[in-house]
């Protein structure tokens, strides 16, 4: 035990040196026991001591380690364009910077510079919202999920919510209509079966403790086969012959029509306000292709009621996603959300620039690889049976089964780590869902891949 370094010999240490000028002594100290403590264990357990250059040397790696930033970019060559777990959209250039200049001082966030006093929040979009959906009223909030909370809540706590058995689904992630009902207060009333809800359900389901008729776009997963599903159309005539408002969780929340790009149609904001939605819901982060957040576009009675609810506070939007959902919805309203936002740059690649690009992907990798034909999804709650055709990169499928697998481990552990997907024993790459401008990231690591995997 006397072996074990004093504190301050440790602290002495050459190696420590870079440390005692950056961080606080105090830190350093708590850092320095704790390791001796550990080596105390040690040494009664039979260990020998270390030397204070070698518990110096533990507590300077200890540091480091914790200076690396834990959530930090990942090239997404998924072929997924939403991926949830790598971060849903990436922003533009524009959203960025407004949220650059918003974070980094104060700004009119709830100030209104005309008459000097107290104003809101929510006008630094919604007159962007409205104009762009053509919504009489808008709301951003924290996230989709709260959205959908806060006007359930808002409109329909201890009342009945009518939704098709068919859309009272799982999202992902745990968001579950059912649980989401019940914590809102809201009473669901399922109508239909798993895979036909007729008119008729819904208007058998209406009576004097109805609040409103709910759509789940189901945003996921696709029923085949013998299905029936109510048209909005219809669901919102009945709605209005019986004086209640239809709620329509929209999830993705597109504003251009994905025809165009020969994908199926996604159900499209404007449409659901144009119809005479009551409430319109979708996320910021899925095709609008902004920061996270949860949008919500309708009739402003309805909107003044969730305004006023005190849950509103609790899922409130920060300055920072408000002033980059602003610069998005502008890329929409000045028609160049295709050249701009990158969710959609992604959608609208044509086929030949994906394939020269992937050419080069393969090119880098020295003829281990192979491009192939292959689908892009768009994902994120979008689209679930659409998908865009892509070139892909293809690695392994050979004898050694093992090269996907060793391959996706040594581009994960990249300085900015590429994340493709395997199937079949095949790791594929897909320069869809990467930005060119990301190109040469994936160039230099698929050039350090190639040596030393086989
Ligand atoms: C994604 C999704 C949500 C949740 O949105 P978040 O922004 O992730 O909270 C809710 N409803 C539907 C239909 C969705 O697809």
């Amino acid at each position: 035990m006397r072996k074990i370094p004093s504190v301050d010999r440790v602290l002495a240490d050459e190696r420590l040196k870079p440390l005692v000028e950056t961080y606080p002594h105090e830190r350093l100290v708590k850092l320095i026991r704790r390791h001796l403590e550990r080596e105390r264990t040690a040494i009664t357990a039979g260990k020998k001591a270390s030397s204070p250059s070698a518990v110096a040397e533990a507590v300077y790696n200890q540091v480091k380690a914790m200076e690396v930033p834990s959530l930090r970019p990942v090239i997404n060559a998924s072929g997924v364009i939403l991926h949830t777990n790598l971060g849903r959209a990436p922003l533009s250039q524009e959203a960025t910077e407004a949220m650059d200049v918003v974070a980094t001082g104060y700004s009119n966030l709830e100030f209104n510079l005309e008459s000097g006093v107290r104003g809101s929040r929510q006008v630094h979009v919604e007159s962007l919202l409205c104009e762009l959906t053509e919504a009489e009223a808008a709301l951003a909030v924290n996230n989709n999920a709260s959205a959908v909370l806060l006007g359930l809540t808002a409109l329909a706590k201890r009342k009945e919510v009518i939704v098709s058995r068919g859309q009272a689904v799982e999202i992902g992630g745990g968001f579950r209509i059912p649980d989401v009902m019940r914590q809102s207060g809201a009473k669901l009333v399922e109508v239909g079966t798993t895979n036909c809800t007729y008119i008729s359900d819904y208007e058998q389901a209406i009576g004097p403790r109805t609040a409103a008729l709910m759509r789940v776009h189901s945003s996921n997963f696709q029923v085949v086969g013998f299905t029936s599903e109510v048209q909005l159309e219809d669901l919102m005539a009945l709605a209005e012959r019986h004086c209640t408002p239809v709620l329509d969780d929209l999830g993705s929340g597109c504003f251009l029509d994905t025809n165009a790009f020969g994908l199926a149609p996604e159900p499209m904001v404007q449409q659901s306000v144009a119809l005479g939605a009551g409430l319109v819901f979708f996320s910021g982060d899925k095709l609008v292709g902004g920061p996270q957040a949860g949008i919500i576009v309708g009739q402003k009675q309805f909107m003044d009621k969730l305004r006023r609810h005190p849950l509103a506070r609790a899922v409130r939007i920060d300055k920072i996603r408000l002033a980059g959902l602003a610069a998005t919805l502008l890329h929409y309203l000045k028609g160049e959300a295709t050249n701009r936002i990158p969710v959609w740059r992604m959608i609208a690649a044509q086929v030949k620039d994906i394939e020269e690009r992937a050419g080069t992907w393969n090119r880098a990798l020295g003829g281990m690889a192979r491009v192939i034909d292959g689908e892009t999804m768009v994902g994120g709650g979008s689209l679930p049976g659409g998908t865009l055709p892509t070139k892909l990169v293809a690695i392994g499928g050979g004898r050694d089964r093992n090269l996907s697998q060793r391959a996706a481990r040594k581009l994960r552990a990249q300085e900015t780590p590429v994340v493709g997907r395997i199937a079949n024993d095949i790791l594929l790459l897909d320069p869809r869902s990467v930005l060119p401008e990301e190109d040469k990231i994936v160039v230099k690591a698929l050039r350090d891949l190639a040596p030393g995997l086989h």
